[in-house]
């Protein structure tokens, strides 16, 4: 932050820096200037400061009350022409209150998208905002309003992609609940109409979204629509700026939640879809009850979302599927292994000798899922209660303990989901195939979960705040180069601005604390061998597809190695990071866009903004950094045009001259704006931090 001392010029300007320091004091009371003054409960009140005692200040609230507060409690606010203005980077003072005060100034409005210099920042309205849809699309592309949105982010990496021929990113974060999904959309449905052509691959593609979200999103505590994996989807057009394929890739899916649910939460909305929505010979078919008497979904207490009504929902994924032309066999096959998984979970175990080992109930549980998998119920109770080990040429068999038979039944269902789940991308990414006609330029949309810091973090979040680690440190690197290109572009000597770079560098990482217990075995992640074996001889076409059973070798063989089979196989954290590693070389060839998406209360209610919410998301991906950083160098900028409309009246000599540029810059002459403060650009004037409010004191007060 540039250091201006004040009161080393004659320019009596209010001060740089955030706080109130001793020659401010009187200069904010002379002019009675609004200061933020912070309450008993933290909470922060505008107010006019009237006098000063010591480290005391008498302050007048402006709803009539007049306090003595600390000096400390006191930080300037800014002046009124900045209320609610679109871009961070432009407040005067840029403290918490400042900030937090514009932004709620902003959403209170419903003006839902602002900016912080270079990200786009996105409040969850948590109802339907009117700023959507064809009227919006067109004032966008036409550039009939250029106020933040995601329209307007949409647009700007359209035009680069189109003119500047390089691949561009938008890459959206945020906690959960804070509407990463639905701003993807809406980039999505903004290309979508952009790009649209005869070939209806542009509904394809948003048909997707519905596919992937019965799949992979799930009902938690934080959001009834939560996302539980990470979506990349590069969308390809043509020389003439058409849509003409789409690839999409997924990371991570939580595969926990298919067993193992916490009160109140819910699986994965297509359990729940199909129990509601199948027609009752499909029922019939799939032995299928309803989802309450199901363990796996009946564990949690929840087992409806209010306003969500499962079945149509099934109606219109089972659209979607022909949409992208899944044939109905296949998609009886995908309805029958969800309907195992669920029977799988309903199985069951009993002692069976005084040793702690148990046996399979033998019930309708294992009978269908055994039948619907396409194996012998029989074979199916001995992978779940025993264990083969082979110890020289013998094959000895060991019995298991609940523990183990009750992991083993879990991991052959969490392994068939996450499966499915693969092969339903696959499906997709065939059907969005990139078309011959496609000339290599695309958009990439990334809807990755954020930084998560819970009371207990375990392997899955130190891979998400790894990913998050790894693309806050590519938002660093473009920022410093796309301040510097501006500057250029518009003939400013950057190397009078000062970047603090090691700022932002956010030690998040190391300031959550992780949980190692359950790190090893989640990172191995391992199918026992005969749970492979077994899967591997089963009839159902689907499991067959599925790339583990491809590459079993002795699949035809009835030997067993015993032990983790998998050991070849990579282990979880060693597959993510090398993901991670490809997505980063991907994101990094092409032109990032930014959006943070703020979530501003935990009830997933409109119209309430809860100030510690907003400013702890704000603080933690960085957001204030970032336009610290930006304002570091010249955050105010007018063209000639707008600065000389707006100041030209004070001028006390007429300026015989009507050219913009020489009305302004005798305009900051008189007013004895220091040489160090500004900048003139070949269409802009940049101003340093506070100068604007200088200025606009003069002209309230003149
Ligand atoms: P997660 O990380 O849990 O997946 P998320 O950031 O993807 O969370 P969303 O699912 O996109 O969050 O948003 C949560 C809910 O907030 C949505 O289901 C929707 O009800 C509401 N919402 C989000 N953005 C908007 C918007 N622009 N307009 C209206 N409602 C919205
Ligand atoms: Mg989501």
């Amino acid at each position: 932050v540039p250091t201006a001392n004040d009161s080393s010029t004659d320019c009596e300007a209010p001060p740089q820096s955030e706080e109130l320091e001793d020659d401010n004091v009187a200069y904010f009371i002379k002019k009675k200037l609004h200061v933020w003054c912070r309450q008993p409960r933290g909470k922060w009140e505008l107010g006019t400061i009237q006098s000063t005692s010591g480290e005391e200040a008498s302050v007048s609230l402006s709803n009539g009350n007049v306090l003595k507060v600390a000096r400390s409690d006191l930080l300037p606010a800014n002046p009124d022409i900045l209320e609610g203005i679109e871009d961070l980077i432009q407040l005067s003072y840029l403290n918490e209150p400042s900030v937090l005060h514009n932004l709620q100034y902003r959403y209170a409005q419903d003006m839902i998208y602002s900016k912080a210099g270079p990200i786009l920042i996105a409040f969850n309205p948590f109802k339907n905002v009117e700023v959507y849809g064809n009227d919006y699309v067109l004032a966008y592309r036409q550039k009939l309003t250029d106020s933040p949105h995601v329209y307007a982010l949409t647009d700007a990496a359209y035009n680069e992609m189109m003119t500047g021929e390089v691949n561009q990113s938008i890459i959206i974060s945020g906690e959960s609940g804070a509407g990463k999904t639905e701003t993807a959309k809406i980039a999505m449905q903004y290309l979508a109409a952009l790009g649209g052509g005869c070939s209806g691959i542009e509904n394809e593609i948003l048909q997707t979204n519905f596919i992937l979200e019965a799949f992979g999103n799930a009902k938690t505590s934080r959001n009834d629509n939560s996302s539980r994996f990470g979506k990349l989807i590069e969308i390809h057009f043509s020389t003439m700026g058409k849509i003409c394929g789409a690839k999409v890739q997924t990371f991570l899916l939580e595969k926990s939640r298919v067993v193992q649910l916490a009160l109140g939460e819910r699986s994965y909305h297509i359990f729940y879809q199909l129990c509601a929505g199948s027609s009752s010979k499909l029922k019939e078919r799939l032995n299928l009850r309803a989802a309450s008497e199901y363990k796996y979904l009946n564990q949690s207490d929840c087992t409806t979302i209010d306003g969500v009504d499962d079945a149509k929902k099934f109606k219109r994924l089972m659209k979607a599927l022909d949409v992208i032309q899944m044939g109905k066999e296949d998609q009886e096959l995908v309805f029958k292994m969800l309907a195992a998984i669920l029977w799988l979970g309903n199985i069951s175990f009993q002692d069976s000798d005084n040793e702690n080992h148990i046996e399979v109930v033998n019930d309708e549980a294992v009978t269908n899922a055994a039948v619907l998998m396409g194996c012998s119920s029989q074979e199916l109770m001995a992978v779940l209660s025993t264990h083969k080990i082979q110890a020289g040429k013998d094959t000895i068999t060991k019995k298991l303990t609940l523990r183990q038979a009750i992991d083993a039944r879990d991991a052959i269902a969490k392994f068939i989901y996450a499966s499915l789940f693969d092969w339903l991308v696959e499906q997709v990414n065939k059907s969005l195939q990139v078309g011959k006609r496609c000339t290599g330029r695309s958009i990439t949309i990334l809807d990755i979960y954020g930084f998560e810091s819970f009371q207990n973090n375990s392997f899955e979040q130190f891979c998400i705040n790894y990913a998050n680690e790894r693309l806050q440190q590519h938002f660093n690197r473009h920022l410093f180069k796309l301040e510097q290109e501006d500057y250029e572009l518009d003939g400013i000597d950057w190397t009078r601005v000062e970047f603090e770079d090691n700022q932002v560098c956010l030690d998040l990482f190391e300031k959550v604390l992780y949980d190692t217990s359950g790190f090893l075995e989640k990172n191995r992640d391992p199918l026992p061998s005969d749970s492979i074996q077994l899967l591997s001889s089963c009839s159902c076409e689907l499991l067959q597809l599925f790339p583990e059973m491809l590459n079993q070798p002795q699949k035809q063989s009835n030997s067993s190695h015993g032990g983790a089979l998998d050991s070849k196989k990579q282990s979880v954290g060693t597959k993510f990071k090398g993901q991670l590693f490809k997505l980063m070389h991907q994101l990094e060839s092409t032109t990032p866009h930014f959006i943070r998406c703020i979530k501003p209360n935990t009830k997933q209610l409109p119209g309430i903004y809860e100030q510690d919410l907003v400013l702890q998301q704000l603080k933690c991906c960085g957001v204030l950094e970032v336009v610290r950083i930006s304002r570091a160098g010249y955050p105010t900028r007018m063209t000639h045009q707008e600065f000389s409309r707006r100041y030209g009246f004070l001028l006390v000599e007429a300026n015989t001259s009507q050219d913009p540029l020489s009305i302004s810059v005798a305009v900051l002459q008189q007013f004895n704006i220091p040489p160090e403060m500004y900048q003139v650009g070949f269409t802009k004037l940049y101003l340093r931090t506070g100068q604007i409010g200088a200025l606009e004191d003069r002209r309230k007060y003149l």
